[in-house]
């Protein structure tokens, strides 16, 4: 069935702007051509009434205005218009180059070293501080709700280091009381369980399906097999694959039978040794991309059984690790225990990094009232803080005065409102994504360069698409459905969580926020090949071919439910990032992931004269975790003492 822009809701008067409120001068002298970036002087939108980034809608993550100026000095056409920078008069003892939860890490522990008194300027060129930990609020009739633009929840597959433990303690994070705050019997007490989407272009009928996890039992897989519009052979390979125990590959010891697999995809030992169809490997495709941001011709096979996938039980496979890095099976119980959502994410975390250090900024003295603490943006940036956070800035370059040896200083170049500023530090902590570096500094070492540049970055697309019910759901009866050929490869209701005076809608006939995943990749390339593709991708989307793929996506796989996409759809929040996880190590293609050898992330953050590296991509671990971790090691290592 096809839907006209009329059906789909395409005129409806959602709320579809940028941030056009507060940020629009920034946005317009970005987006102007490379000549026009410095013509337009316009003071700090952040400091102006009503600057409100996270109840903007429309394109966000990476939104426009943060990333051209970025984009230009890529491509080389930046200075030659950059024009003579004005000097700011200002000094720090620290600049920290991003406002990610690595950047805020490191101004909190350069503190702790420095002294309180300390003069830290962090300059993040988005119009939000918490960088991929991004807040979406809704306000939809009489209901507020809240969403997470990014990084959605404290966990982690390994347990979280004593210092990131200690700084979401001393937060006010008390994981152990996610239990009480997660209304987690809702969704199971209505008989909402796991579906699957199949589509008609993929599978050959649009048809939504309970998926035949075992969980589900027997019932559930005689409903799939029952509904679910594959070929019988294909449901028989299926069924052959979750219960499989033949060793596919005998005579070999456990440690042989993992460096194999290490070196195959997950979709070619499907294919190739189980020798299932094809439609199999298509239906289980979407599994890894929350994880990988690629699909499962692109991750390992051994990962794959780490990561509890089907089709491993008869290699009789040793739980432990290696050979190499690969996942292996062995499960941490503290890490799995050490779990919270905030109602938006772990920008809540951002949101008490930058509370304890401008407490003015963040009204409120608690984790519980964060959630609904508004941001006062206007005092984020005032002269007598030690710490002050300069929003839509793009630092362009870093560089020592002097030899980088003995040098007492670096000065740090920005742009602001299409101007470009200066201003010095006796240190710099670069907090940003790595691959950006060597365009900011040409003094690092040429093998640092090498290493900081093969840091790809994976993209995504969370989308939240606030909605005036979800009887649809109900009579549906899924919270959360797996969609292996659609354009969003998953989608779910968000975890009903209520805290401090935040209260989530319970009932059907409330609005609900719904997320929806995108990991734009071009299976049969290598993964950084797939995640450069995806990232062309994602900035060439523009929000109306988004729009309209959601409301159609969803009129098809929840219409037979009455889902009304012109009616039920209230709001719609794309959280683009091109530039988005860091990038882990892979067998397929990183052979000292397998056979060892230096990791290009350890040359990547070693330090240089005044210069640090922190951000995620400093241990190739996509977890705020390690954000935090590397911007502790990062502060440490620029030696300095109170
Ligand atoms: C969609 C998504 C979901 C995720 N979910 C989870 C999760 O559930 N749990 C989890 O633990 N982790 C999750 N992650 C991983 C997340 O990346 C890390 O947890 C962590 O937040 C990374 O923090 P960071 O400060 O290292 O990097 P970032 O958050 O990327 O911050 C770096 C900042 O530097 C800025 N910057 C870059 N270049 C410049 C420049 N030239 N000038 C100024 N600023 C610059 C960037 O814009 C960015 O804001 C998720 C990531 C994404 C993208």
């Amino acid at each position: 069935m096809s839907w006209t822009d009329k059906e789909l809701g395409m005129d409806r008067p959602i709320t579809r702007r940028d941030f056009m409120n507060g940020a629009a001068m920034a946005i317009a002298a970005a987006v102007t051509p490379h000549s026009g970036l410095f013509a337009q002087a316009v003071p700090g939108p952040q400091d102006r009434p009503g600057y409100d980034p996270p109840a903007a809608h429309g394109l966000r993550g990476s939104h426009p205005g943060a990333f051209e100026v970025a984009h230009s000095l890529r491509d080389g056409t930046f200075w030659s218009h950059a024009g003579q920078p004005e000097s700011t008069g200002e000094t720090y003892d620290l600049i920290v180059v991003g406002g990610g939860i690595s950047g805020l890490s490191s101004a909190r522990f350069f503190h702790a070293h420095a002294g309180k008194s300390a003069r830290v300027l962090i300059l993040e060129n988005h119009d939000d501080f918490g960088g991929h930990a991004k807040r979406n609020e809704f306000q939809i009739d009489k209901t507020f709700m809240l969403g997470y633009g990014g990084t959605y929840s404290i966990e982690s597959p390994a347990p979280y280091s004593p210092v990131a433990k200690q700084v979401v303690r001393d937060l006010g994070i008390d994981v152990s009381s996610y239990a009480k705050d997660n209304n987690s019997r809702l969704y199971p007490s209505l008989g909402l369980k796991e579906k699957i989407f199949f589509d008609k272009e993929t599978f050959g009928a649009d048809c939504l399906v309970v998926s035949p996890s075992q969980r589900h039992g027997s019932k559930s897989w005689q409903e799939f097999e029952s509904k679910a519009p594959l070929t019988e052979k294909s449901k028989a390979d299926l069924k052959r694959l979750l219960t499989l125990n033949e060793d596919l590959l005998p005579g070999l010891s456990s440690q042989q039978k993992k460096a194999k697999l290490a070196r195959i995809s997950y979709a070619d030992y499907l294919l190739k040794m189980v020798k299932v169809d094809p439609q199999v490997v298509a239906m289980l495709d979407p599994d890894q991309k929350p994880l990988y941001g690629v699909g499962i011709d692109a991750v390992s096979a051994q990962d794959a059984w780490g990561l509890g996938m089907p089709g491993f039980d008869g290699l009789k496979l040793a739980p432990g690790p290696g050979p190499g890095m690969g996942r292996d099976a062995n499960r941490s119980e503290e890490a799995e225990k050490y779990f919270f959502h905030f109602p938006d994410g772990n920008s809540s975390i951002a949101r008490l990094l930058v509370r304890s250090q401008i407490p003015e900024a963040v009204p409120g003295h608690t984790a519980e009232d964060i959630v609904t603490s508004q941001v006062r943006y206007d005092q984020l940036d005032q002269p007598g803080n030690p710490t002050r956070i300069r929003l839509n800035s793009t630092v362009v370059r870093v560089r020592h005065l002097g030899d980088p040896a003995t040098a007492k200083e670096v000065e740090v170049s920005y742009v602001r409102n299409g101007r470009l500023y200066t201003a010095k530090a006796s240190h710099c902590i670069l907090a940003c994504w790595h691959p950006v570096i060597p365009y900011l500094n040409d003094e690092l070492p040429k093998a640092q360069i090498a290493a900081l540049r093969s840091a790809e970055k994976v993209p995504l697309v969370y989308t939240n698409v606030a909605l005036r019910n979800w009887q649809s759901f109900i009579k549906l009866q899924t919270s959360s459905v797996s969609a292996p050929g659609s354009y969003f490869t998953g989608y779910a209701l968000d975890h009903r969580v209520s805290i401090g005076n935040y209260h989530c809608t319970t009932k059907p006939d409330e609005p609900i926020v719904l997320t929806m995943e995108r990991y734009p990749c071009s299976p049969g390339l290598p993964a950084r090949a797939q995640h450069r593709a995806g990232r062309a991708d994602l900035y060439a989307t523009s929000f109306e071919t988004f729009e309209r793929k959601i409301r159609e996506q969803l009129a098809r796989s929840m219409g037979a439910g009455g889902f009304d996409p012109a009616h039920d759809i209230a709001a719609i929040t794309v959280n683009r990032w091109p530039h988005g996880y860091a990038y882990q190590y892979n067998s397929l293609w990183d052979p000292f992931w397998l056979e060892g050898g230096p990791l290009p992330c350890v040359e990547a953050r070693k330090p240089f004269g005044r210069l640090a590296i922190a951000n995620a991509d400093a241990d190739a671990y996509a977890y705020t975790d390690c954000a935090i971790n590397q911007a502790y090691r990062a502060v440490n290592d620029l030696k300095i003492t109170a």
